[in-house]
């Protein structure tokens, strides 16, 4: 047996390189599992890990914004620091690539900015962005001013800032529990559903809704679904094809085919 210099070494699944060869408009959905391989912990490994002494409720909802928005404003920063340190995995190259060469939306559950800096075009955050913090009183984004005021530490407490209009205080941009998601966000996530030809499903648990409802919209809009996860997920069931890999390994070993 001979390997060619440009065949790849991973074995994509031949109906997922047909599906994706045939799509004029594909949604790729992503979650945790996509920025995993750059060392983005996930408040999953959170309970276990990195932020076991933390309540996430205290750290992401409005009453523990309420009860300790230093905390909470540190907490925030030291993330957004720990995501800059980090870096675009292969399989954010590769969908920046497939961008470049076909329609492809993509909306992710990610509050990290690993698919801009991959050189993607983000359709929709859904749970919001580390890097788009804004008003609490009147809504009006704040500029995100790098890491200037973040902690070594993730407990350390720093006050957030005021808002130049209200007065009000600077919250972070991601979606806490017990709120909705931004709508505009949530509605071209589900327009880029049902439009499209193939949803991949990338690195997503399926357990966090609404979400997780949009691979269900997308098969009865009559797309292909792919699953992309290294295990079985509350979404293997309906899709057409599961592919069992990581995006770092799957998503480049698929757009070299394409
Ligand atoms: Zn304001």
């Amino acid at each position: 047996m001979t390997t060619s210099e440009n065949q790849s070494p991973v074995a994509v699944p031949q109906p997922v390189v047909d599906s994706a060869r045939e799509a004029s408009r594909i949604t790729v959905l992503t979650g945790a599992g996509m920025s995993a391989e750059s060392g983005i912990a996930t408040f999953r490994d959170a309970q276990s890990g990195l932020w076991k002494d933390f309540d996430p409720k205290d750290l992401a909802s409005p009453e523990g914004w309420l009860a300790d928005s230093d905390l909470v404003w540190g907490w925030y920063r030291w993330r957004a620091e720990l995501v800059r340190r980090s870096e675009p995995n292969a399989g954010h190259v590769a969908l920046a690539q497939w961008q470049a060469r076909a329609h492809v939306d993509i909306a992710t559950q990610n509050v990290d900015d690993l698919h801009e800096r991959a050189g993607a075009t983000v359709l929709a955050h859904v749970h919001g962005s580390l890097f788009e913090p804004y008003c609490s009183d009147c809504g009006t984004r704040a500029q995100f001013d790098g890491a200037a005021d973040a902690p070594a530490e993730a407990d350390q407490r720093v006050p957030p800032p005021e808002c130049p209009l209200c007065g009000g205080l600077i919250r972070p941009g991601a979606v806490w529990f017990g709120e909705s998601l931004p709508e505009a966000a949530w509605e071209a996530a589900e327009d880029a559903v049902r439009t499209a030809d193939l949803v991949l499903v990338v690195g997503t648990s399926g357990v966090v809704y609404p979400f997780a409802g949009l691979p269900a919209i997308a098969r009865s809009a009559g797309a292909t679904v792919v699953e992309i996860n290294p295990v079985e997920t509350e979404l293997s069931d309906m899709a057409d094809h599961r592919w069992r890999t990581t995006a770092a390994t799957g998503l480049p070993a698929l757009v070299a085919q394409l």
